[in-house]
């Protein structure tokens, strides 16, 4: 094939290689797959993602956005053909590819329906609940986040060019931030394929994403306190970075995922001719063959009770003993190549350092075959598995990343030593237990958890929907202490949140009001001539309120619903019992029968806009109703959400009083009302 000539994408134009790029060769080959590199004016750059794409973006509501990143998904899907197509001079057999790309544009899909159902249809996120911070209730609490106003830096590793890039992006475009990408270099052909195609669906606005085919430049030392950086790759790249004087002194968000030692334990009670035995085996060997082993996800150091030790590298080698290596395109190859020759030679160091504490079981990267290509010219390697004797007497096999398909086999004694040679590592992105035995998971957790991002436990239960120890999901967050960066990513909004600012606002209960969109008790509500279930989505606004008859309630009316229901609680029937209970004076009115005869108070019977009541959500009873009491019921509009293109989603602030005006329920309504043009 003729070389790719690489073009960045700065300040909305498309910007070839210049003077100082350099080629890109092919993982399966070595023939030139790409050229990249150019001059850009960063500055430009940074301008234009501030002054057009943050304002752009910004203007977006969350679900605006949301709606923007399924269409792009849905538009990449369409597209993919290419990308896996490109991905084979990576190196990447189709599987490898699948969860780059398909796992790339799935994740776009998840934040896209997260910020649907679980961010406001609005500009402000609000973070949790308020905050009583006075006696009477005129000045409370709430925190909320808005998004940063300067632009998001993406630098990302190069063994996972699609995924890598999207779930990046993904958070940061709900957040209403503009990014700049910068791949890293020996996959950027990849990566661009996929940016381009994201330009020239035209669904993001002006400004909104830019792209760097080469090095950053100066780029870093242009931020602002408003910018971040989220950065994937190795833990010196990152240290270079991270502590660079100008992002230290301007406390630049600098979000790190980086390379990481993780673990896989086998339990105690996992003998072998268990489920979960064969089960290690297999994810071991899939961490170790899928993508080469450059994944850093990957299980490096798999961790086995002593007395099987043994039949773990027996099973592993049996297993490896059967993997094809090869041209990914190939039918049957189930291993291609390392990415380059670079993280060729950087394997062989590493395995060459991790050989002075364990031995090797299995592979020889001087002696195996490649089916399909040739083995001098391509950046292959074997799987080589190693055993470690004295694995608490060793510190390179815990300190070590071969980026590639190694892993080191070492034995413990007890549970405790097991979670002692996993939190070596320093923090990981992951580690996994595979285990029958909900006690041994409930130590390694407490024991472990501290020290991981992620805890896979995986067992026969589980094992048939079980994602993998390697794959991070886009609803939980990814990254883990110390050694793998501190950093985290996505965990659905949690995600978006490393982009916005969280700001804890304090005032009265109007202002709440106001800056949420969300009605705050005590802020103002307004009785409207019309019934509110008789007016449409768009007709109903934040703070309207129904103020209900009152209704009394009798003996007869709890035994009927006692009766009727089947509730006959000693509570509802029986005076003295009900008197010995310290909640109680004696027999009250049921908690469900109080719902339903606030729902007889407030409904409007007729057809109309009000097409279901979906659910409740926070209901407590605070104060117990004795026959003779009467109640009444207050509804306020709280909070309204677009669902689709005919109806809402309204949530109203119920609140059930009795005669003297005290609360004895509250709760949070859901109704779907029709638009009226709907
Ligand atoms: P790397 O050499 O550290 O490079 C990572 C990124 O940093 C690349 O885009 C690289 O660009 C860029 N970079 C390097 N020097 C830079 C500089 N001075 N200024 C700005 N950018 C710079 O890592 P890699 O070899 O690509 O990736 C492998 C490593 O990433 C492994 O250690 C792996 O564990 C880690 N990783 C971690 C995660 C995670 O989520 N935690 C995911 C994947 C990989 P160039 O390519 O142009 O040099």
């Amino acid at each position: 094939m003729t070389a790719l000539s690489l073009e960045s994408f700065a300040a909305g134009r498309w910007i070839g290689p210049g003077e100082e790029a350099r080629t890109i060769a092919s993982a399966v080959t070595g023939e030139d797959v790409a050229i990249a590199g150019s001059a850009l004016d960063f500055q430009a750059m940074l301008d234009h993602a501030r002054g057009v794409g943050g304002p752009n973006l910004r203007a977006l509501t969350f679900h605006d956005r949301a709606r923007m990143l399924k269409a792009l998904a849905g538009w990449l899907g369409e597209r993919k053909q290419a990308l896996y197509d490109l991905s084979l001079h990576a190196g990447c057999t189709k599987a490898d590819s699948w969860i780059d790309i398909d796992g790339g544009i799935g994740t776009l899909f998840v934040f896209a329906s997260k910020g649907r159902r679980e961010m406001p249809d609005g500009h402000v996120f609000v973070d949790g609940s308020v905050e009583q911070l006075s006696r009477n209730g005129t000045f409370l609490g709430q925190h909320v986040a808005t998004p940063l106003q300067g632009a998001a830096v993406h630098i990302n590793a190069f063994n996972f060019p699609v995924w890598g890039m999207l779930e990046k992006l993904a958070p940061t475009l709900l957040a209403g931030v503009p990014a700049i990408v910068k791949p890293a270099t020996a996959t950027s052909y990849v990566a661009e394929a996929c940016f381009r195609m994201i330009v020239e669906s035209g669904i993001l606005p002006e400004g909104a994403v830019q792209f760097i085919a080469g090095g950053t430049g100066d780029l870093l030392d242009r931020l602002t306190p408003q910018d971040v950086v989220s950065f994937t790759g190795s833990a010196q790249t990152a240290l270079m970075l991270r502590s660079s004087p100008h992002i230290l002194r301007h406390s630049i968000r600098f979000i790190a995922e980086q390379d990481s030692l993780n673990a896989s334990i086998l339990g105690p009670d996992a003998a072998p001719g268990t489920p979960e035995f064969d089960l290690f085996v297999k994810e071991a060997v899939k961490e170790m063959t899928v993508k080469a082993g450059q994944k850093c996800t990957a299980i490096r150091r798999i961790i086995a009770p002593r007395a099987f030790e043994n039949d773990v590298i027996a099973a592993i080698r049996a297993k490896l003993e059967k993997t094809v290596i090869g041209d990914p395109a190939l039918e049957g190859v189930c291993m291609g190549p390392l990415a380059s020759q670079a993280q060729l030679r950087d394997v062989l160091e590493k395995v060459g350092a991790i050989a002075t504490e364990a031995h090797c079981v299995f592979g020889d990267p001087a002696s195996f075959t490649v089916e399909g290509a040739d083995i001098e010219k391509g950046a292959f390697v074997p799987p080589m598995l190693f055993h470690c004797a004295d694995p608490s007497g060793a510190s390179v096999v815990h300190d070590t990343e071969a980026f590639g398909p190694v892993s080191t086999v070492m034995g413990y004694e007890t549970l405790d030593d097991a979670v002692a040679l996993a939190n070596r590592g320093g923090g990981s992105l992951v580690m996994s237990l595979i285990s029958h035995d909900p006690e041994v998971a409930r130590a390694v957790t407490s024991g472990a958890g501290a020290w991981h991002g992620r805890i896979y436990i995986n067992d026969r239960d589980s094992m048939g929907e079980a994602t993998g120890h390697g794959s991070p999901l886009p609803h939980m967050t990814h990254g883990g202490p110390g050694r793998a960066g501190g950093g985290e990513e996505m965990g659905g909004v949690r995600g978006v949140m490393h982009y916005m600012q969280r700001t804890a606002v304090q005032g009265s209960p109007d202002m709440l009001t106001a800056i949420t969109g969300v009605y705050v008790p005590g802020s103002k509500t307004v009785e409207t001539e019309s019934h509110p279930f008789r007016r449409h989505f768009e007709d109903l606004a934040i703070g309207d309120t129904l103020h209900t008859q009152s209704r009394a309630i009798t003996l007869e009316d709890i035994e009927h619903f006692a009766q009727f229901t089947g509730d006959t609680f000693y509570a509802h029937m029986d005076e003295a019992a009900a008197k010995a209970n310290p909640f109680f004076p004696g027999r009250v009115a049921h908690g469900y029968l109080l719902l339903s005869f606030a729902a007889g108070l407030f409904v409007e019977p007729s057809p109309g806009p009000v097409l279901a009541n979906v659910g409740l959500d926070g209901l407590s009873f605070q104060k117990p109703v004795s026959p003779g009491d009467s109640i009444r019921v207050t509804l306020t509009v709280k909070r309204k959400t677009k669902r689709t293109d005919s109806y809402g989603e309204v949530r109203w602030h119920v609140v059930v009083a009795n005669q003297d005006g005290e609360t004895v329920a509250t709760y949070e309504l859901h109704t779907m009302n029709a638009y009226c043009y709907g």
